[in-house]
């Protein structure tokens, strides 16, 4: 008996499907002979050249489609929701947990802890791959599910299971090596905590995780996010300067070795250290490619390069007044008003930069993409703001216009009176600013 399959949003026109009767509602019970479960099933059993299609109709009449086509050639389907069903759950109790330091009552999804490698496969979400047994290993070798972004935080097979709570946590460079002998290719992080991970045992790490090259592609050290709803969690605190200082060299020394070796750098330090520990962030070349932006690694880097190539073509005066705001967290602040002096010796512009306390998380949070709506509608109110404000587009939910906790880019435009507009980066902050 097949299982339930997937179901049909949409048909492209001219496309295969189309063209054999495929409908929205029908549903893909089998390729093949083999039942399809989710979307990576599809992907992969579709591919082939000849196909054996088993479709549910809407009036759950069956049809076998009989399909020749080129190879990768696609068939003009798309499913509902994001074809893979119920998501596999996080079973760890990570010390440091983002999702158990929310405040209460912001949106469910929010507190949903996904620990899924297809997830991982298709939007490049962290895993930890403690839930995952031979079968779901040998799965993603199967079909070649690469690359996988994998959470490590330390190899060491006894810290990392009290680091992150979990029996089977230590197993960690026995699947990373399963997975690397199979050719699946693996970005990967370690959050790091002040005394626990860093030091000999982040030497180890990265170590290990560099002797996996080039199965490991790249090794993101993030410092860990501390909000200030804490409670009853493991004691843990931010990073100082000094410390994040020896982290920044850690990594460049490592990075050093690693493109004498390899010819890539292999390791980064997130932006959060090179800000906190007061060094440059490195040249663009240092970061391979920016494997790692949506991990805030390499965000400053491309704003000061995209910035440097703005700047130059910038007037001596605008053809009309300028007035606007401009807002950033208090990590990316010395940037921002670095920025607001060069644009303000503009004849005619006036940029007033606000550099806002996340007060929603806590003060310890200092990075842009995390203010919510509520600390803009506070941090703003009663303050001058001239004909527009202008923020970075990392505040907002991807595909969306609305904050972490729901506020919409709309009821804050209406709260300040003034439009309140994303910009993605230097070259959008200066187009809306009409210069
Ligand atoms: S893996 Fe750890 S950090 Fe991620 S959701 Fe689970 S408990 Fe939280």
């Amino acid at each position: 008996m097949p299982t339930r399959g997937l179901v049909v949003k949409d048909v492209a026109s001219d496309s295969i499907a189309a063209e054999l009767g495929v409908e929205r509602g029908d549903t893909v019970l089998q390729i093949n002979g083999t039942d399809i479960k989710d979307i990576i099933d599809y992907k992969f059993y579709s591919a082939d050249e000849n196909l054996q299609v088993l479709l549910q109709k809407n009036d759950g009449e069956r049809w076998l489609l009989e399909i020749e086509k080129d190879f990768d050639e696609s068939l003009g389907i798309d499913f509902r929701g994001d074809g893979i069903g119920r998501t596999r759950r996080c079973r760890n109790k990570c010390v440091f947990c983002f999702v158990d330091q929310m405040p209460a009552r912001m949106r469910p999804s929010l507190y949903v802890k996904d620990d899924d490698y297809r997830l991982s496969f298709a939007q490049g979400n962290f895993i930890t791959l403690t839930n995952a047994g031979t079968a779901e290993l040998e799965r993603i070798a199967g079909m070649r599910l690469s690359p996988l972004y994998v959470s490590i935080h330390t190899v060491n097979p006894a810290l990392r299971q009290k680091i992150m709570g979990h029996p089977g946590a230590g197993r960690i460079m026995e699947q990373l090596n399963f997975l690397a002998r199979a050719g699946i290719e693996m970005h990967t992080q370690a959050v790091l905590c002040p005394g626990l991970n860093d030091g000999a045992e982040l030497e180890r790490t990265i170590r290990e995780l560099g002797s996996l090259w080039p199965a490991v592609r790249s090794l993101a050290v993030v410092p860990v996010g501390l909000t200030a709803h804490r409670r009853g969690l493991h004691h843990l605190r931010p990073y100082r300067q000094e410390e994040a200082r020896t982290v920044v060299k850690q990594v460049q020394h490592r990075q050093k070795e690693f493109i004498s070796r390899y010819g890539y750098p292999l390791v980064f330090a997130g932006d959060e250290f090179y800000l906190t520990a007061g060094i440059p962030v490195p040249p663009a070349a240092r970061y391979g490619g920016f494997p790692q932006t949506e991990n805030g690694v390499g965000l400053v880097r491309l704003f000061k390069d995209q910035w440097s190539k703005v700047r130059r073509k910038l007037p001596r005066a605008a053809a009309k007044p300028v007035r606007v705001a401009v807002v950033t967290g208090l990590l990316a602040g010395p940037l921002l008003r670095q920025v607001a002096d060069e644009l303000n010796r503009i004849g005619q512009v006036e940029v007033l930069p606000y550099v806002l306390k996340n007060n929603f998380f806590g003060h310890n949070v200092t990075v842009a993409g995390l203010l919510t709506g509520q600390d803009l509608i506070n941090g703003l109110t009663g303050h001058e703001l001239g004909e527009k404000v202008l923020i970075p587009s990392v505040m907002l939910r991807e595909g969306d216009a609305t904050f972490l906790d729901d506020v919409t880019v709309d009821e804050i435009s209406r709260r300040l009176g003034t439009p309140v507009v994303p910009v993605g980066g230097p070259a959008d902050l200066v187009r809306e600013m009409v210069l």
